[in-house]
């Protein structure tokens, strides 16, 4: 099942590294006498990408941090044992095990993932199975220098707690100053959530800039800028009768910036 489509609202612009930016690949994509710990690289060009599932998935769970605190403490979960009725808890699910439990934040119905500003943005996958109504492209390098200049090795030295040995390692990272293209793509499901629904993913991305991408983000690396190019709304009109796409913001903003225009235009 899935809602109504209204148009969408598309969201354009760049992500620029400010420290060192390690995406790892799956160990499986290694090449054999490549480096330990490669960084993640589109295989047709070699060049190193922030998956959108990456993105997504930092944004959920900064917003979810976020709002955890609207829930009194003895609701934010995970219920106590026993409990028959976990749907009020914001940590409802335990998708781990009763030793090691991953307790996550799910909705037993449809109508409650549609009600909660977090899962109507990005999806439920519990019971409700509510799709998410945006969609993170991979954002692609977008940087003229050659690959040798953009993806460095920096040896990082673990020191052991309890012998104080030095156990230096190779990492691959993404260097300061590399430049990706995101997409974000917004259907719009609900006219009157449209512009609230807008303005959090734009505050994330604020958040996000406050935090990191990839690994390592406690020892310095992966912090992010992103600038916003453009966000136009495509009616069904758009795409059916030929219609103008209409534009919402355009320039080179701040996250801050574009959210003031988003105010008055959306
Ligand atoms: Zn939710």
């Amino acid at each position: 099942m899935g809602e109504t489509i209204f148009g969408k609202v598309i969201i354009k612009g760049k992500i620029i590294v400010k420290t060192g930016l390690h995406i790892g690949a799956q160990t499986e994509a290694i090449e054999i006498g490549g480096i330990d710990n490669p960084v993640l690289k589109d295989p047709n060009t070699g060049e190193p990408y922030i998956p959108g599932s990456s993105l997504k998935g930092k944004m959920r769970s900064l917003f979810e941090k976020s709002k955890i605190l609207e829930y009194s403490p003895e609701l934010r979960g995970p219920p106590p044992k026993g409990e028959k009725d976990t749907s009020k808890y914001f940590l409802n699910r335990n998708i781990g095990t009763s030793k090691n439990p991953i307790w996550i934040h799910v909705h037993e119905t449809y109508d409650g993932a549609k009600a909660c500003e977090i899962c109507r943005l990005f999806g439920s996958s519990g019971d409700s199975n509510y799709p998410a109504r945006v969609i993170f492209r991979d954002a692609y390098l977008n940087d003229k220098r050659n690959l040798e200049d953009v993806i460095e090795i920096k040896y990082e030295t673990a020191i052991d707690r309890i012998t104080s040995a030095a156990n230096p390692r190779p990492m691959e990272r993404v260097v300061p100053g590399t430049e990706f293209e995101f997409e974000i793509v917004y259907n719009v499901e609900n006219e009157e959530e449209k512009k609230e629904d807008i303005k959090n993913l734009i505050n994330l991305m604020k958040m996000l800039e406050d935090d990191y991408i990839g690994g390592s983000g406690s020892r310095g690396y992966g912090k992010v800028e992103f600038r916003i190019n453009s966000i136009v709304e495509r009616g069904l009109d758009y795409y059916f009768n030929n219609a103008d796409e209409k534009p919402i913001v355009s320039g080179e903003l701040r996250p801050e910036e574009a959210e003031k225009e988003v105010i008055g235009k959306l």
